[in-house]
């Protein structure tokens, strides 16, 4: 046997050698962690900080002091077009998909406590056909900050997903509008939104609902933006610069208000929620100016 086919067939039986589920190999810096540490490092690698994909379970875990009250599981997709590829119905790839995932649709939404504050948080399901945004997933979200008016809540949203989902057409792209004007009822009322941005928020979510926070908060490295950075290479026919369309160079450009690392997300929100809902520290005294007076204030998050 040559020495080439041989050096070739022993690292074929190495990798082979690798039990599946045992050990995870880190995509950026090629590191072997045990899939235990891993997890117990809430998904960011031990030896490079690189922020691996987290389940909508473990996420909505990691966010809430304990277990929450979730609504609208049972809400469906009504399939108004009529939507095929393939010869498949999209009202046959929504069932498969719901039972594979265990997930109505592509978003989650309850009512549970974040550093003692009851809030009204709703979580992307990236899993769920790219956390794609149809008139289901706009319906919960539109229902979330409903709930928060209705309750003076506050309302946080992590966003994972694709955009809009293109088998429902042009209602996805509706939904963009209806959830922008749900926030802005909150807006109106002064009910706090936060908004925490995650690995990938793109499309027609990025363009609506996930840039609409009163704060905005992004995981390191997560891909931001409404089109691709192809797309877009090919349409202005210049190269990008380095790290375009990544927190880090949204939060140098003043679009994401701080790049929290995983395990710093929960207590930056808690802190957030905790400036949002403290009463006021005093009564501002008539004919005071009022800019001072809010300049005055050190324990801004
Ligand atoms: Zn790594």
């Amino acid at each position: 046997m040559a020495w080439w086919s041989r050096t070739g067939g022993l690292a074929t039986e190495q990798k082979k050698s690798v039990p599946k589920g045992i050990w995870t190999k880190c995509e950026r810096c090629n590191t072997t962690m045990y899939e235990d540490d891993l997890v117990e490092n809430l998904r960011v690698c031990t030896s490079c900080g690189h922020h691996f994909r987290m389940s909508t379970d473990e996420r909505i875990q990691m966010m809430l002091d304990g277990p929450w009250v979730e609504h609208d599981e049972r809400l469906e997709s009504a399939d108004p077009l009529g939507f095929r590829v393939d010869n498949k119905r999209y009202v046959d790839q929504v069932k498969v998909t719901t039972r594979r995932v265990g997930s109505g649709d592509a978003y989650r939404a309850g009512t549970g406590k974040v550093g003692g504050v009851e809030v009204e948080l709703g979580c992307f399901v990236f899993e769920f056909m790219g956390g794609s945004m149809g008139s289901v997933v706009g319906e919960k979200i539109t229902r979330q900050f409903e709930r928060a008016l209705a309750h003076r809540r506050p309302a946080v949203l992590l966003s994972a997903s694709g955009g809009a989902r293109m088998q429902e057409g042009v209602l996805s792209l509706m939904q963009m509008a209806k959830t922008s004007a749900a926030r802005s009822r909150l807006r109106e009322a002064r009910i706090p939104y936060v908004s925490i941005l995650l690995h990938p928020t793109t499309g027609g979510v990025a363009a609506s609902i996930a840039m609409l926070g009163d704060i905005i908060l992004a995981e390191p490295d997560a891909l931001i933006g409404f089109a691709g950075p192809r797309v877009i290479e090919q349409t202005i026919r210049q190269q990008l610069p380095p790290g375009f369309q990544r927190s880090e160079f949204l939060l140098e450009h003043g679009m994401v208000d701080e790049v929290v690392p995983r395990n710093q997300l929960k207590p930056t929100l808690e802190r957030a929620l905790r400036w949002f809902t403290a009463p006021p520290a005093r009564a501002v005294t008539p004919g005071a100016d009022p800019a001072v007076d809010a300049g005055s204030s050190d324990d801004a998050p």
